[in-house]
C-alpha cells in the first residue's frame, strides 16, 4: 500500500514502537496497517460428533467447508451463526475455534470453527449458493475434501486434534 486510503496522501515509512516500520499518513496523523479480508469456515458436525458436512459450490465439484465473509462491525462468532442459518438453514448449537491461515490468493485471513448443528436434514440449503452438501463419517470426509485446500488443511487439523 502506497497511498492512504481514505485521503490519497502518499505514505511514509515511519517507526511504530513494538511493530517496527508501519507505513503512515502524515495528513491523517494514522498508521495504516495492510488491509485484508477476514472470512470464517466451519467444520460442520453432527449432534452425535460422528460425521462432517461438506458442501460442493461454483460448479466446481470439490468438496469443502461451509465459509463466508465477516461483515464489517460483525465479530467472527457471529458470521459463523449467520453463515450456518444463511448456507445450511440449521442452527449451530455449540460453536468453537480451531485454528487461522492467511489465504494469499483472495487476501484473507480465514478463521476455521468447528460447531455442532442441531439438524441433520439438508431441505433447507440454499440452493442458490450450494450445489450439493452431504454427511460424510469423519475418516471419509478427510478422503472426500478437495486435496490440497485449506479447507482440507483446516479439517485434518481438526481429525488429527481429535485423536
Ligand atoms: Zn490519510
Amino acid at each position: 500500500m502506497k497511498f492512504c486510503y481514505e485521503c490519497g496522501t502518499k505514505l511514509v515509512p515511519k517507526e511504530l514502537e513494538g511493530e517496527g516500520i508501519v507505513p503512515f499518513c502524515e495528513s491523517c496523523g494514522v498508521y495504516r496497517f495492510p488491509i485484508f479480508s477476514t472470512a470464517v469456515s466451519m467444520i460442520v458436525l453432527n449432534r452425535d460428533k460422528t460425521k462432517i458436512l461438506l458442501i460442493q459450490q461454483y460448479g466446481t465439484g470439490n468438496n469443502v467447508l461451509v465459509a463466508g465473509y465477516v461483515n464489517k462491525g460483525e465479530n467472527a462468532e457471529s458470521a459463523v451463526l449467520r453463515e450456518i442459518s444463511e448456507e445450511l438453514g440449521l442452527e449451530a448449537e455449540e460453536t468453537g475455534y480451531c485454528k487461522s491461515e492467511y489465504f494469499p490468493k483472495t487476501n484473507t485471513l480465514m478463521l476455521n470453527y468447528r460447531c455442532i448443528v442441531n439438524s441433520e436434514h439438508l431441505d433447507k440449503i440454499n440452493r442458490k449458493e450450494i450445489d450439493k452438501a452431504e454427511w460424510f463419517p469423519l475418516e471419509r470426509a478427510r478422503e472426500a475434501i478437495m486435496p490440497d485446500s485449506l479447507a482440507k488443511y483446516f479439517l485434518c487439523n481438526f481429525l488429527d486434534n481429535l485423536l
